[in-house]
């Protein structure tokens, strides 16, 4: 029996039922390759994915000599070379004193192996009641329903509302552009922030709280969002003064996109579990970990002894192979100075186009991995008509003149803001960047004027 109509062309289930995306068949550097032949610049891996870009021959070879050795084999009767030599690239050095690798299959996974970690920790140690996690309204952290419940994206949220999972409450977020008062500096404003935090502890009831969880850049919901100075000093300090455990997540921002591997290198803290995945496996295969301090890993050894929890793919050998040969890359061929060095020319080339533009209210970000946000009117920081999602104008002005870029419009207390965020690989080249900026300030003045008046 035929389910479609003829005009649905695709058996694949897209996210779009009414526009069926061009076919990839090919890719090099910072480059995708369409059906057709037409080239298209990839500004933003995806959904900051693709680190190493495409097709990097020395990824496609770990793949394919773990795949002509190797492919599977289950966690429970095996370890495998290549998940060792993985575990042992990531916390071999003990980053933070983290010091053992989860391995999963991607991001969701990751944040929801580290919110049960945090859980089965309080168990094992004798404080069963730390049930509750603390989260901020501007955050993501996957669309797992348990995911879905610890971030704040609104428009994420509110089609599967109710949530299964009530552990969940949310304070603001550290984002200065929307959040700061006019009468504040940033001492004040981080001060604020903290005292927020402190206040929602003891409202829970500090003893009741397993964790904080948050971006150290946040991605997808606001678009490339730093903490101010000092935000998260103060949320260890908080975190660390009533015993709960902090989480970061660095799906996004990890793994060098902001410039240091890890974000949290910049706010001089570390985390107690941290979960990674895009630059992780670069997009070569599916891959997530969550990085687990020794303190949890002791813990769980001193009681139950086994992590309760498990997927069927935990530590795909063809996926640690990618992966691992993705962090060599970026190890050996010292990339992070590349992302610091191209970060700092997109962002001069950004303040140069956009610095003086009518709509663009704030260019923000760190490495590699920067946004512009639009409004309406400047002075106001008056959003655009959401109706008019200007974000998807934009991504499509930009994808006809041969640019992928990552729009969004996040909804943060109310207030819905119009952002594209940039993450290109980490191997673009200067003339890239000038590139991605100049298709990128003719599509958002293409989709200015294309608005409805
Ligand atoms: N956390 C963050 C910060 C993310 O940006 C994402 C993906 N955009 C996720 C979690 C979920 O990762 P995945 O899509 O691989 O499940």
């Amino acid at each position: 029996m035929n389910h479609l109509p003829p005009a649905r062309r695709s058996r694949v289930l897209h996210r779009s039922s009414r526009t069926l995306p061009p076919r990839a068949i090919g890719g090099h550097g910072a480059w995708l390759v369409e059906e057709g032949g037409r080239e298209v610049l990839d500004a933003s891996g995806g959904a900051a994915v693709s680190c190493l870009g495409h097709q990097h021959p020395r990824v496609v070879a770990a793949v394919q000599r773990q795949a002509g050795q190797l492919c599977y084999a289950h966690t429970s009767f095996f370890t495998t070379e290549a998940a060792e030599a993985l575990a042992e690239e990531l916390v071999g050095h003990e980053p933070g004193g983290l010091a053992q690798a989860y391995v999963v299959s991607g991001g969701s996974e990751a944040v929801e192996a580290a919110l049960k970690l945090a859980r089965q920790y309080f168990v094992e140690t004798g404080e069963p009641q730390r049930s509750r996690i603390i989260a901020r309204r501007q955050s993501y952290h996957g669309n797992t329903l348990g995911a879905l419940a610890a971030g704040g994206n609104a428009w994420r949220r509110a089609p599967y509302a109710p949530l299964l999972s009530d552990a969940f409450s949310h304070v603001s977020p550290a984002f200065a552009y929307r959040e700061q008062r006019p009468e504040e500096d940033e001492a004040a404003f981080t001060a604020r922030l903290a005292a927020e935090l402190e206040a929602e502890f003891q409202r829970l009831g500090p003893r009741t709280v397993a964790a904080f969880i948050a971006e150290p850049v946040v991605g997808a919901t606001a678009g490339c969002v730093p903490a101010p100075a000092g935000y998260f000093r103060a949320v260890r300090e908080i975190c660390d003064r009533h015993g709960a455990l902090l989480i970061l997540d660095e799906v996004m921002s990890g793994m060098g996109r902001t410039g240091t591997l890890h974000a949290w290198e910049q706010e001089g803290i570390a985390p107690d579990l941290q979960a990674i995945a895009k630059g992780l496996g670069g997009g070569y295969q599916p891959i997530g970990a969550v990085l687990v301090s020794g303190r949890i890993v002791d813990a769980v050894e001193r009681g139950s002894g086994a992590f309760q929890h498990g997927h069927t793919y935990l530590a795909h050998a063809v996926a640690c192979a990618a992966a691992l040969e993705v962090q060599r890359v970026i190890r050996e061929e010292r990339l992070l100075d590349t992302v610091v060095a191209m970060g700092e020319r997109l962002e001069r080339r950004l303040v140069e186009r956009f610095g003086n533009h009518h709509h663009v209210g704030d260019i923000r970000g760190r490495g590699l991995f920067r946004a512009i946000e639009l409004v309406a009117d400047r002075g106001g920081k008056t959003p655009f008509d959401p109706a008019h999602r200007l974000h998807a104008r934009i991504k499509a002005e930009a994808f006809a003149r041969g640019l992928a870029c990552y729009p969004g419009g996040g909804t943060i207390d109310g207030q819905r803001g119009d952002h594209v965020l940039l993450a290109p690989p980490y191997i673009v080249r200067p003339v890239e960047i000038d590139l991605i900026v100049d298709r990128l300030g003719e599509a958002v003045d293409a989709a200015i004027a294309g608005l409805p008046r």
